[in-house]
């Protein structure tokens, strides 16, 4: 039978862990604390901001949102980083992606201090993984590990096919696989017969963004499928925006031992993963390590 993997209640599970972390570290009056700034007025970044803003007070951290007009030049917007990285009660700094088209996104993840890197995207976190050190890891593709650990596939040896080379999802997942000791391959818009490849793969990431593009024949018998992929397709007849993932779910369904549901997989982790990396800053700064409740998870 195949186990659809239940991303909302994991990251649910995940949080509590999280949670009780958080409340350990109040006992030694540690309050991890993650600022995220907005600039512009982008409706679903709004949104984005909103949530990881209630999911970290949530979870008994200090949140604190920065909310900036789209006119902010670059330099204004330096000089608040600049402040985070200087900031006692900040552990974890985030600036949501994408920035007006006047600043530079990548001059201003450079400028994050690495031990507030909390998304994982500056270069020496990026770079940590690569050489296997420990950092943090960017929070989709440390969601998209925590959901395989939790189907119980021994993954040395196994060939998996990472759909999908952007810094932020498919080039980390496809380093957290190599470390894991899967055979890995990445596969992007030039790759020439991408069905036969993934034929191949027992573990398959499709992070591309082109609605079920994954076909159901391309999925191996047993293999385990995870679904990046959120696109908006119409709306559904609640009114609400109907979401699909990269993979034709119901055939892949047909042939996987394992595959995310979207809605439900792979989303619900991402902000998870969020609070699990401004955990871990507020204990590395402190020289402490991060309480004992992730076992299961991490
Ligand atoms: P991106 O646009 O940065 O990268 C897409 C990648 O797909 C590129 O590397 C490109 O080479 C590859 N690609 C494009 N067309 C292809 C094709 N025909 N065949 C094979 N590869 C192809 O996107 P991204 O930021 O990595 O996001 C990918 C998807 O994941 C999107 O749907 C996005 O919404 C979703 N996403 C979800 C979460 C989450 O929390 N669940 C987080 C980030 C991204």
């Amino acid at each position: 039978m195949t186990q659809i993997i239940d991303g909302k209640q994991i990251a649910a599970q995940f949080k509590d862990a999280i949670a009780e972390a958080v409340a350990d570290l109040g006992t030694q009056d540690i309050k991890p604390g993650l600022a995220v700034v907005l600039v512009g007025d982008d409706p679903a970044s709004d949104v984005y901001v909103r949530n990881k803003g209630i999911s970290t007070t949530k979870a008994g951290m200090a949140s604190f949102e920065f909310r900036l007009p789209a006119s902010t030049s670059e330099s204004e917007l330096l000089e608040l980083i600049e402040s985070l990285n200087n900031r006692d009660d900040v552990d974890g700094i985030l600036v949501q992606s994408p920035v007006p088209d006047h600043i530079n996104y990548q001059t201003i993840v450079d400028t994050i201090s690495p031990t507030k890197d909390v998304d994982g995207f500056h270069p020496i976190n990026a770079g940590n993984l690569l050489i296997g050190k420990d950092g943090f890891v960017a929070c989709t593709p440390l969601g998209c590990s925590i959901l395989l650990k939790q189907t119980n596939t021994e993954l040395s040896g196994k060939n998996a096919i990472v759909i999908g080379r952007s810094t932020i999802v498919g080039k980390p997942m496809a380093m957290l696989l190599l470390q894991s000791n899967c055979t890995v391959t990445i596969a992007h818009s030039r790759t020439v017969d991408l069905a036969a490849k993934c034929r191949e793969a027992d573990i398959v990431v499709a992070a591309v963004g082109i609605p079920e593009m994954v076909k159901g024949d391309w999925i191996k018998p047993g293999a385990v499928v995870i679904d990046v992929g959120i696109n908006r397709v119409g709306t559904s007849e609640s009114g609400k925006a109907k979401l699909v993932g990269d993979v034709e779910y119901a055939s892949a369904y047909q042939n996987a031992s394992a595959i995310t549901p979207v809605p439900g997989g792979v989303g619900p982790m991402t902000i998870a993963c969020l609070l699990y990396n401004t955990l871990k800053a507020a204990c590395a700064r402190r020289g402490i390590a991060v309480p004992d409740y992730f076992s299961d998870f991490i």
